[in-house]
């Protein structure tokens, strides 16, 4: 039984579309591919950071927050969606940012300026030795200013997040039946594994049969699996203390990561560029692009040969095509 979900603030386009991926699948000559689109979740807020945002913002107003502080590479989704809901909801908002200051603001970066956010860069070594620390700093630093700060961990990914694609889970299945199929495979990018973990938690509970398989874009499949086990501890001992933890078998792939974080090949942007061409879809270099071409390799393998129904959460990311114009532009 699932504990009665928290409040959230309404801020997400839902239900998404799903469409059947009819020109590809027929290319690929595989299992049928469908795509759930959460990138038509916002003009703005596009992507899956703002299904998560709805609970941790409704949590924030009810602790009296006043301004958000939240971390992220350079080019996050999740920042640039947290700078433009600060905007929307009358907020501050403070960005730690992992990486260089861009001497052209660009992409994700360019959208959290505009929408007023203030950042701070900080070399990718500090960063992750003392990103607690620089969230306690800055804490005490508003504090002192008389305003309550409420910090959201990278990609919104924690117990009070898990909502958010715990919700998507059910969403889902009610689309999936509309349109008269059962999924079999379905299939994310993951980076802080929130959207993975909520979508398997989702699937454990209503539908145990459909699998449930995140593309890691970095960190190694046993990373994901700890974060999971940490993210369901929080979330089961704030919603549902007298139930254990949900054990699942998380299914990571860890194959198609590359050369790390942000870091593309050239299959990569093929399947950008496949998916534009075939289906007028845009995937973005450093998560989507990323698990549709792992997706794209396992079909052309044989490894979903037994599959019949293949769901792609399209989590959003159009605005970090941008910085990657001179990888994109010249494709043949
Ligand atoms: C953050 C992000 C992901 C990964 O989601 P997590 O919940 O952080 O694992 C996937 N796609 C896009 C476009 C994202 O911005």
């Amino acid at each position: 039984m699932l504990p009665s979900p928290p409040d959230k603030i309404p801020l997400a386009q839902l239900p998404t579309p799903l469409h059947p991926l009819t020109k590809l699948s027929e290319y690929l000559g595989g299992p049928s591919l469908w795509i759930k689109r959460d990138d038509l979740t916002g003009t703005t807020l596009t992507g899956n950071k703002v299904r998560k945002l709805e609970y941790l913002l409704a949590q924030a107003q009810q602790q009296g927050a006043h301004i958000l502080l939240t971390c992220g590479g350079v080019q996050s989704n999740h920042c640039r969606a947290t700078a433009l809901v600060a905007a929307q909801l009358g907020m501050q908002c403070h960005l730690l940012l992992r990486g260089e200051q861009p001497e052209v603001l660009d992409g994700n970066t360019l959208l959290a300026h505009l929408a007023g956010a203030t950042t701070t860069f900080y070399p990718p070594d500090v960063y992750r030795a003392e990103l607690d620390e620089l969230f306690a700093h800055w804490s005490d630093y508003y504090r002192s200013l008389g305003l309550e700060p409420y910090v959201i961990p990278t990609g919104a990914s924690n117990g009070v997040g898990l909502w958010g694609y715990l919700q998507a889970a059910q969403e889902l299945l009610a689309d999936c039946a509309a349109q008269h199929f059962q999924p079999d495979l379905i299939c994310c990018a993951t980076g802080s594994g929130g959207t993975h973990t909520g979508l398997a938690l989702g699937m454990h509970q209503f539908a145990p049969e459909v699998a449930v398989r995140g593309y890691a874009v970095c960190d190694s499949a046993a990373y994901f699996r700890e974060k999971a086990v940490r993210d369901l501890t929080d979330w089961q001992r704030t919603y549902a203390p007298e139930q254990s933890v949900p054990l699942m078998e998380l299914d990571v792939n860890e194959e198609y990561m590359g050369a790390g974080y942000g870091l593309a090949d050239a299959s990569v942007y093929r399947a950008i560029q496949l998916l534009a061409k075939l289906e007028g879809v845009i995937l973005d270099p450093v998560y989507t692009g990323k698990a549709f071409a792992g997706l794209i390799d396992e079909i052309k393998q044989g490894k979903l040969s037994k599959v019949r129904n293949v769901v792609f959460i399209h989590t959003g990311g159009i605005y970090g095509v941008f910085p990657y114009r001179d990888n994109l532009a010249h494709l043949p």
